[in-house]
Parts: C-alpha cells; structure tokens; sequence
C-alpha cells in the first residue's frame, strides 16, 4: 500500500492527540507536518506529550505548511471558525481534507462541494467518525418510516462549542428525508420557559445536553400509540473516532468528491 503523508490540525486538542497516535500507528500514514496556532518553527517533539514523535515540525500558516510538505491529506480538528478555511486551502493547494470539526453552516458546506468538483478532489467531512454512531443514524432512518414522532437527546461534554450536534443535525436530516413531515406536540403547546422543547427541526425537536463527565453520546426516541422505542449511542472516549478517521484518509485518496457523513462510504 502506497504511504499516506498527512498533516494534522490541532494536534494538541483531545480528539488531535488520538489523531496523531492513529498516523503514528499505521504502517502506511506518515505525520508530515502539524497545523496549530502557536509554536511555530518548533518541533511536536517539543510539545508537551509528544516527546515520541520524531522529525515534524509545527507551523501555525496552513499556506506555509501546505508549500512546504508534500502532503495527500489534511485531517482537521480544531474549530468550526477556522476549519471550514482549513479545508478551502488544502482543496486550493491538491490536498485531500478529512474533517472532523463540527458546526460548518450549509453554506461553508456548499462552498466546500462545489471547490471539490472544480479541482476534481476528494473531501470527507464527517460530524461523527464513530461507526457505531452512524449505525444508530442508519438505524433511525429506517425507524423514521414506520415512527412518525422522534424526539432527539443528544448529550455532550460542556467544551463543546456548537449546539445542537453536528451528529443531531445529521440525525434529523436523514430522518427528513424519509419522514412524513409532521408537527409534533399538542398544536396549542406553549414553552413557559423558554427552550423547554428544544430546537425545532422540520417538526421534531433536538435537545443538548452538556455535562462535564459526558463524552458524545445521543438516543433518538421514537413514540406510537402504546409503544416507545430508543436507539442510543455513546462513545466513551475519543479512541472511538480513530476507526472512522482511518477509513476515510483511505477513502479520500480514491475520491474526487465531495462526501459529506461517514455513512457515505461504509460498505
Ligand atoms: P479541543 O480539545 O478543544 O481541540 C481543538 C484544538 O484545536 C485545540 O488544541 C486548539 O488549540 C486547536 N486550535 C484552535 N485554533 C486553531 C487553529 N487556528 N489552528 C490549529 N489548531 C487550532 O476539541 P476536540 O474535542 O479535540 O474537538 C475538535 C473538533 O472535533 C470540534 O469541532 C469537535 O466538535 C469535533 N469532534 C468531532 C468528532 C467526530 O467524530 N467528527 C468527535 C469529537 C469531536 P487551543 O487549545 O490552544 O485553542
């Protein structure tokens, strides 16, 4: 298998540590370069836990970084302000993005598809790399059919930035997708406190929930006449994302689209 040379942004975050020992750990990915902001000209070695690492530096200037190393993909995970840029740039510089940062607008997400048909690229961006997760979106969808009436708890550690969840959102698009569009609730129900019922989305509504203690965990109810059924996922640490980002750097490397969601390009 050819190497994958990657370049890691947010290399120092919680879900970019297990990133870096993913491509550390796999035969055929290599860890270029990594992308944060501060420390520029240092090593990662120099970097507080990760004295193991060898020979990659840090730069804090994608374009720098992207001139410097000849690299195939970006993973990028860092903030919903500065990721959607991360992409645009590789895309402009002949690199494949593999996205995990959650909370782009529709817009950002356009933007990114219609760069990746015009330079002919793959890009994958995913709000959830937990395969478990996405079963529990597959499985909803097939549910949202026969359950009309599905109410989303998506339940978060309390440094998440965006609200609701990319994985909710995704959620509830594909629930639309099959779903007679219906108004839940009573018809004459009123919040007294304001939020009560959560976001509204096409009918349904998504909770958030943030805890410390929580990691990323979401059930879907659904309710009929006389019966509730709960499909649940909960990822108990971030380890559980690095299965779903090895799949999609290899997949990004075949790919001259755009791929929004995991679901996407599991078999
Ligand atoms: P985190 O621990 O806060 O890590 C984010 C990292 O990005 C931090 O090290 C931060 O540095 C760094 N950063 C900020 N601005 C930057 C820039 N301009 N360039 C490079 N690095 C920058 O967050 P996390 O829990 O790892 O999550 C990261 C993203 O992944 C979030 O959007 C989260 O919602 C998403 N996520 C996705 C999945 C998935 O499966 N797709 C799963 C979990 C989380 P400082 O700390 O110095 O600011």
């Amino acid at each position: 298998m050819n190497i994958i040379k990657i370049i890691i942004a947010g290399p120092r975050g919680r879900m970019g540590r297990e990133a870096v020992n993913l491509v550390m750990n796999t035969e055929h990915f290599e860890l270029a370069a990594v992308l944060d902001h501060k420390y520029e000209g240092m090593m990662l070695s120099d970097l507080e836990g990760f004295q193991a690492v060898s020979n990659v530096p840090v730069y804090t200037d994608i374009e720098k970084c992207l001139q410097d190393t000849e690299a195939d993909v970006l993973i990028d995970l860092t903030t919903p302000e500065v990721g959607a840029y991360h992409a645009k740039t590789a895309l402009n510089y002949g690199v494949r993005p593999v996205v995990g940062t959650t909370g782009f607008t529709t817009e950002q997400l356009q933007e990114l598809a219609e760069l990746c048909s015009e330079k002919e690229l793959g890009c994958i961006i995913a709000p959830n790399f937990a395969i478990g997760a996405v079963l529990m979106m597959k499985f909803s969808q097939m549910a949202a059919k026969y359950f009309h009436d599905v109410e989303i708890i998506e339940m978060h550690h309390d440094h998440k930035l965006d609200a609701p969840s990319g994985t909710a959102v995704k959620t509830a698009e594909m629930i639309s997708a099959v779903r007679e569009m219906k108004r839940q609730g009573h018809p004459n129900e009123k919040e007294t406190i304001e939020g009560a019922r959560g976001a509204d989305y096409n009918g349904m509504h998504i909770h958030s929930v943030r805890l410390p203690g929580l990691i990323a965990h979401q059930q879907v109810m659904f309710g009929s006449d006389g019966q509730t059924m709960t499909i649940r996922h909960d990822s108990y640490n971030r380890a559980s994302f690095m299965s779903g980002v090895k799949v999609a750097v290899e997949t990004v490397m075949k790919q001259n689209t755009f791929v929004y969601g995991l679901e996407n390009i599991l078999d």
